[in-house]
């Protein structure tokens, strides 16, 4: 199901890095929750943008759930381009989102 998320503004200086074990960046900390692994030589389609995008160019961009009683940060694999858009709501696939703290 696809649902409204935004990206969160300053997620970067106040959640730099996954705790110690988590992997040594976000996206790597979606590998690991999820079992999925992005091939850093293949094409993925940007959830937040639908642009083409290598593995090695994708990001973990924490989003919030909108219009929802929940307040927590999850992680989404999507684009640099779509990483660096603070406040963009992006409607993507619930499945995509892998919570930060659980
Ligand atoms: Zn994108």
């Amino acid at each position: 199901m696809n649902i409204f998320t935004k990206n969160i503004n300053g997620s970067s200086s106040i959640s730099p890095k996954p705790k110690a074990g988590n992997g040594s960046c976000w996206r790597e900390f979606w590998e690991k929750r999820t079992g999925h692994i992005i091939n850093p030589f293949a094409l993925y389609i940007c959830p937040g943008c639908g642009d083409n995008v290598y593995g090695k160019d994708v990001f973990g961009c924490h989003v919030k759930k909108i219009g929802c009683q929940d307040d927590s940060w999850y992680i989404v694999p999507m684009c640099q381009k779509c990483n660096n858009k603070h406040d963009q709501v992006f409607y993507i696939d619930e499945n995509l989102l892998t919570p930060v703290n659980d």
